[in-house]
C-alpha cells in the first residue's frame, strides 16, 4: 500500500512554505484534518494499528483530544476494547482523564494519537494516565513527522512504538529559514489562514 500516494491524493500532505502551530517553519504539512474526516481513511489506519497491536494483549486504548480520540476509537472498535480519552483542562497546562472513565488493575494500555511532532500531547496523556493503574505497553500513532527521535521510554519504558508512515520533516527557525530565503509565500494552515 502507497501510503504517501494517499496522503496526496486526499490533500493530507502538502508541500509549499508552512508556518507550524509551534512558530517554525517547513517545507511539508501534514493537514490531519483531510484523514479524521474520512471514516474510510480513519478505519484504514485504525486497521494498521489494530493489525500491528492484535498479540499483544491490550485491554483499553485511550488517546488525547481531539485527533487522537477519532483514531484511538476506531481502533478500540476494530480490537473490541474501550476507548477513553485525556482532554487539556484550559487555563491549565496538560490533560486529564475525568468523564468517569476507569482502568482495571493490570491493564494494558494502547495510547493512540494522529500526527506526532513533538511528542507534547502523547506526553500529557502519560501523565494523565500516571494516576491510573495498568501499564502503557504501546504508543502508536497515523503519522510521525518528528524530525529526531522522541523519547517515552523514559515515562513508559515497555512502550511499543508503532507509525502508520514515518516522514522526517525539517523545521526551520523563523530567522534562518531557507525558504523564506527564496520568498517562497508562508501559508498558516490550520489557523484559518491563507489556503
Ligand atoms: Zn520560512
Amino acid at each position: 500500500m502507497d501510503i504517501e500516494k494517499i496522503l496526496e491524493e486526499n490533500n493530507v500532505l502538502k508541500t509549499g512554505h508552512f508556518l507550524l502551530s509551534s512558530g517554525l517553519h517547513s517545507a511539508k504539512y501534514f493537514e490531519k484534518f483531510r484523514i479524521l474526516e474520512n471514516p474510510e481513511l480513519v478505519v484504514m489506519f485504525g486497521k494498521m494499528i489494530a493489525e500491528y497491536y492484535k498479540n499483544k494483549g491490550i485491554s483499553i486504548v485511550c488517546g488525547p483530544t481531539t485527533g487522537g480520540v477519532i483514531i484511538a476509537y476506531e481502533v478500540a472498535r476494530q480490537m473490541g476494547l474501550k476507548c477513553i480519552f485525556a482532554e487539556s483542562k484550559p487555563p491549565e497546562a496538560g490533560r486529564v482523564i475525568r468523564r468517569g472513565f476507569t482502568i482495571p488493575e493490570g491493564a494494558k494500555i494502547l495510547v493512540v494519537d494522529d500526527i506526532l511532532t513533538t511528542g507534547g500531547s502523547i506526553k500529557e496523556t502519560l501523565d494523565a494516565l500516571k494516576s491510573f493503574p495498568g501499564k502503557v505497553i504501546g504508543i502508536s500513532v497515523l503519522i510521525d513527522r518528528s524530525s529526531e527521535a522522541i523519547k517515552f521510554n523514559e515515562m513508559v519504558p515497555e512502550a511499543e512504538f508503532f507509525a502508520c508512515y514515518k516522514m522526517a520533516v525539517k523545521n526551520y527557525e523563523p530567522n534562518n529559514c531557507s525558504l523564506c530565503k527564496v520568498n517562497i509565500p508562508l501559508q498558516a494552515p490550520g489557523r484559518g489562514g491563507k489556503k
